[in-house]
């Protein structure tokens, strides 16, 4: 299989390598045949070839089998006619990447005020009000006037019933729970639309417990309780905001894996930004990015039914848990490792296994 992977901006280059390592390893020791292509984009691709991301890095992601994408500087890409394109969007909507699957548990050793709990966000990742991303061309937030902005919200049955089905085959095999999170008594026509599609996919699926809450609220219930939620679908925004939160209740930011999941393709990222404060000092946390590259191969092997790459997950995933039990870790999880030396730790341990 052949994955594409691209270190981004800030703290990418540091934890791509880790992620590079840990993919080698598991590759030699499971006989994946893992072929790893070094692609850039992001700033590295602005100064080399105009453009932040271009058409033919989306054609060799097209003919390989996953993506990568390492944190990118996004707030500082302002004007696509000066090349300067969001790298997530880009896939994004390239790839039709409609699930963004962001998982959050806790672990005992990494220090939270929460009670323990493991659940899953599972964010529509093609409309809502991402204005650079619902429509066709161009973009739907408006200057009316100066001092006078537009932002549209779309929301179709389309991709409301494809995020709706991801979720539910997700809780699946998780524990049957799924929490619809909208804001349906303000935005009555769209979130009644996803609510609707929500109902008619949980038809299907009669055996799994389905509420729902309002998204102010939402965050009050997930801060105080969040052992309460298993699997959570919503639209665009509120899934980004609620994700992040999510993430850095479970101890830090940093342990935030994330996959942008299609029909046909897949993206690992790590659900934080390039963290501009901490990068080139050898302190970022890489489990974020091993986390996606291991969600990556679990999409792989059940796309494809291939049992290996499941395995490969599930001993990466273990790593983790032994990792971190461990305190082989960096500072912003209470360890005291740098980056590498989490990451060398981690491949012996990987090793070992
Ligand atoms: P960007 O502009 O690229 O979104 P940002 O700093 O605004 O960057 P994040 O990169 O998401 O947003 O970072 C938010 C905070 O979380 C920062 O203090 C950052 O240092 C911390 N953080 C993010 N990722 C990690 C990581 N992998 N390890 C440790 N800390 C992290």
């Amino acid at each position: 299989m052949k994955i594409v992977m691209i270190p981004g901006d800030g703290i990418g280059p540091e934890t791509m390598s880790v992620c590079t390592n840990v993919l080698e390893t598991i590759s030699e020791k499971l006989h994946l045949d893992l072929e790893l292509i070094p692609e850039i984009a992001g700033h590295d691709s602005l100064k080399k070839n105009g453009a932040t991301v271009t058409e033919e890095l989306l054609a060799k992601v097209k003919v390989s089998d996953g993506l990568i994408l390492g944190p990118m500087a996004t707030y500082d890409f302002k004007d696509e006619t000066k090349g300067e394109i969001n790298p997530s969007k880009f896939f994004r909507k390239k790839l039709d990447l409609y699930a963004n699957i962001r998982p959050a548990r806790t672990y005992p050793k990494v220090p939270t005020r929460m009670n323990p709990f493991n659940l899953v966000v599972v964010r529509e990742n093609t409309e809502g009000f991402y204005a650079d991303r619902n429509v066709e061309s161009g973009n739907s937030e408006i200057l009316v006037t100066p001092g006078v902005g537009i932002s549209l919200r779309r929301i179709t049955r389309e991709c409301c019933l494809r995020i709706a089905k991801s979720a539910f085959e997700l809780a699946m095999t998780r524990k049957k729970h799924v929490t619809l999170v909208h804001k349906h008594n303000v935005l009555k026509i769209t979130d009644g639309i996803f609510l609707d599609c929500c109902a008619e996919v949980a038809k299907l699926y009669p055996e799994i417990r389905v509420d729902d809450f309002i998204v102010d609220a939402m965050m009050a219930h997930v801060v105080r309780n969040p052992e309460n939620f298993d699997t959570i679908v919503t639209t665009n925004m509120f899934g980004d905001i609620l994700s992040d939160l999510t993430a850095e209740l479970s101890g830090s930011l940093g342990l935030g894996g994330s996959l942008n999941a299609g029909d046909r393709y897949a993206m690992g990222q790590a659900a934080h930004g390039s963290a501009p404060d901490i990068a080139g000092q050898d302190l970022a946390n890489p489990f974020s990015m091993i986390t996606s590259a291991s969600m990556l191969l679990n999409w792989l092997g059940q796309k494809h039914q291939l049992p290996q790459y499941l395995q490969a997950a599930k001993l990466i995933d273990q790593v983790t848990e032994q990792a971190i039990e461990a305190q082989e870790v960096t500072k912003d999880i209470g360890g005291q490792f740098s980056t590498s030396e989490t990451g060398k730790r981690f491949v012996q341990r990987l090793r070992a296994m």
